[in-house]
């Protein structure tokens, strides 16, 4: 970053920082998007606080189960738990059911090498097939969930089965606790990742069985564009404007509040101000990034008005190649936005 440029962005930084505590409602007033965090362990949890997030929109708990030789017991994924909720103190928190396989292996499942392991046994699809495991996480999420506004979803969701049998197993879960005499909120809220192009074809169908739909833009950009998300060889094509991409998001979005269900983004799409434009402009709920990116992502919808973001995105959608829908956004953004607005896209514009 050249000399004006670093301190044209620390200033800028330090007045999102300010504001970082604020609600982020549209310059217009007409929306206010929740804004929360993505984690993935207790220090996360911390910087949540300190950035002004909301709550936490994709706890991942891969931590957990990463990184050791045998498997947590359910005393100590309660304790490590129990530890976030607490650190939330009340703020909703959603907990994602492990989501192991594709690119990260754990030994002692005994998992085998797969010629295509993002098409493979991974997330619910390895957790159906283990019940022990994937019960046992349930009872550690439940026996925690006194301690916070918590609630639980399922990665990688591709069939309402798949939906149905993790219902089931959350269900015996609690029968289980209720028998041994332990506590757990019975309200807690269940919801579904959007990650296939099938699950966001069936949104309507999965948002008629669950309290919220999030979604995952990495892999869902990755199963819709048939680019896996790790492979440099195929990085430049791997883009979440992709008109394709943005149709299945709107199609989740409009779906899950036809259903009356609220929805949040939880992938990167959250993080980038072109996309935080377009969802504002689809309706959705709930926006979750990095917990230090949280100050921006409020600042830039506090400097959208929603009309004109509701606009952009009904263009976009429209559209037929991701260049297009970047190069409409750009224009739209030095015509309509403010200078704030501009200074900040400014940055992006050079990253891309
Ligand atoms: C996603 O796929 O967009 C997502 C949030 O999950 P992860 O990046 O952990 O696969
Ligand atoms: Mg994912």
């Amino acid at each position: 970053m050249a000399r004006k440029e670093k301190t044209e962005w620390e200033a800028r930084r330090q007045a999102e920082l300010k504001e970082a505590e604020l609600p982020a409602i549209t310059r217009d007033g007409a929306f206010r998007a929740e804004v929360v965090a993505n984690i993935g362990g207790v220090e996360d949890a911390e910087q949540v606080l300190q950035f002004g997030g909301e709550g936490v929109g994709l706890f991942r708990t891969e931590f957990l189960y990463l990184e050791r030789s045998t498997m947590p017991s359910i005393v100590e994924q309660v304790r490590a738990y129990r530890r976030v909720f607490e650190i939330l103190d009340g703020r909703p928190l959603v907990v994602r059911t492990l989501d192991i396989g594709g690119d990260k292996d754990v030994p002692y499942l005994g998992m085998e090498k797969e010629p295509n392991p993002f098409l493979g046994w991974r997330a619910i699809r390895l957790c159906l097939d283990d019940p022990v495991l994937f019960k046992g996480q349930l009872r550690a999420i439940l026996r925690a969930s006194l301690h916070g506004n918590v609630k639980v979803m399922f990665p990688m969701i591709a069939t309402i089965e798949e939906l149905r049998r993790a219902k089931l197993l959350l269900e015996e879960a609690k029968k289980e606790l209720r028998k041994e005499g332990k506590g757990f909120n019975e309200q807690m809220e269940v919801g579904v990742m959007i990650e296939t192009p099938s699950a966001a074809l069936l949104a309507q169908q999965l948002a008629r069985e669950c309290n919220f739909l999030s979604i995952g833009s990495n892999d869902l950009t990755q199963y819709t564009l048939a680019v896996d998300r790790g492979n440099k060889l195929v990085a430049k094509l791997f883009d979440h404007l992709h008109p394709a991409v943005l149709q299945l998001i709107k199609k989740t979005i409009d779906a899950a509040h036809q259903q009356g269900v609220w929805v949040g983004m939880c992938g990167e799409f959250g993080a980038d101000p072109l996309g935080i434009i377009l969802l504002l402009g689809m309706g959705i709920d709930e926006i979750s990034v990095v917990p230090g990116m949280i100050p921006e992502a409020k600042s830039i919808i506090r400097s959208v008005d929603t009309t004109v973001a509701r606009d952009v995105a009904s263009q976009a959608v429209e559209l037929s190649t991701a260049l297009e829908v970047e190069r409409l956004l750009y224009r739209e953004l030095h015509r309509r936005f403010s200078k704030l607005a501009q200074s900040l896209f400014a940055v992006e514009a050079r990253k891309r």
